[in-house]
């Protein structure tokens, strides 16, 4: 489905981005893996993505933290690959606090890393697009992007940005074939969200069942996690020539959760 294209795919060593990174390669697409993790491990997950459907699979270590390191990896795929035809700006980090105790190296870097990592990218890609007259820009956001929740002050403030910053871009590269739409998750199972869990649990003095269905899930009306397989095939649908019309689009996949 994708044979002939090439995806970044942000923040994809763990969870969500793994998943997607690993629906879009057995579809047939190049993929650049990012993010951090064991050295092993990571040449173990992008041999595995490469064996899954005879995809090129490479590995940036790029920080996204860092507007010359994004554009390191962005030139270094153009090189490889010819081109960026699907960019998902899916990298993220948590950190939960009042807004008089957040620290504000935590707001700086989940700021840049969160939001302007995608605007980076974003700025990068869209040239190699338009000339091609084809694109996807994915921006892996949150149900945070619609909704706010107590200390979660970056966070929230970066995913609504992220939306911001998906309409603008959708409105700007729309008549070039390029779509632009933000996934807007609940709570998914990933390392991030199992950091929350035990941290919560700490300062509660709680189990960490009862965080789930008191804290987590309190809002997720349906009571369960969301799969990342679910944001998998989401992610490959928009890629689809059926996928053509939706743009600038907010999408929630959170059971419920923004219909409040
Ligand atoms: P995760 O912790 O499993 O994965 C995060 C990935 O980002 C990892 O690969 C990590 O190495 C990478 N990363 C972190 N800092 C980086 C940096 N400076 N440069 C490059 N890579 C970096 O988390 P996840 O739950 O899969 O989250 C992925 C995205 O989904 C995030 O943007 C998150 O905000 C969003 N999201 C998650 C949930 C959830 O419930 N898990 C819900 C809504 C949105």
């Amino acid at each position: 489905m994708l044979q002939g294209k090439t995806a970044i795919v942000t923040g994809s060593t763990s969870g969500i981005g793994l998943g997607i990174a690993e629906a879009f390669a057995r579809s047939g697409a190049n993929v650049v893996l990012n993010g951090f993790g064991d050295t092993m491990q990571i040449e173990k997950t992008r041999a595995d993505l490469a064996n899954v459907a005879d995809a090129k699979v490479v590995y940036s270590p790029a920080d996204m933290s860092k507007p010359r390191a994004i554009e390191q990896m962005v030139r270094q795929t153009a090189d490889t690959f010819g081109s960026v035809d699907i960019m998902v700006n899916n990298a993220g980090i948590q950190h939960v606090a009042p807004i008089e105790e957040f620290p504000e190296d935590k707001w700086d870097a989940i700021l840049a890393i969160n939001l302007s990592s995608a605007f980076h990218a974003t700025k990068l890609v869209l040239p190699m697009m338009r000339a091609r007259g084809w694109g996807r820009v994915i921006n892996v956001a949150s149900a945070h992007a619609l909704v706010a929740s107590p200390y979660k002050a970056a966070y929230v403030a970066a995913k609504h940005g992220m939306l911001g910053l998906t309409r603008v871009t959708a409105l700007e590269a729309a008549e070039d074939g390029i779509t632009c739409n933000a996934l807007c998750p609940g709570y998914v199972r990933t390392p991030l969200v199992e950091k929350q869990i035990d941290a919560q649990a700490r300062a509660h003095g709680v189990a960490r069942e009862k965080v789930i269905g008191d804290v987590l899930l309190k809002n997720q009306p349906n009571k369960r996690f969301v799969e990342v397989a679910e944001l998998a095939a989401l992610a490959l649908f928009l890629c689809t020539d059926s996928g053509a019309s939706v743009t600038g689009a907010a999408l929630p996949v959170d059971g419920g959760w923004t219909a409040h």
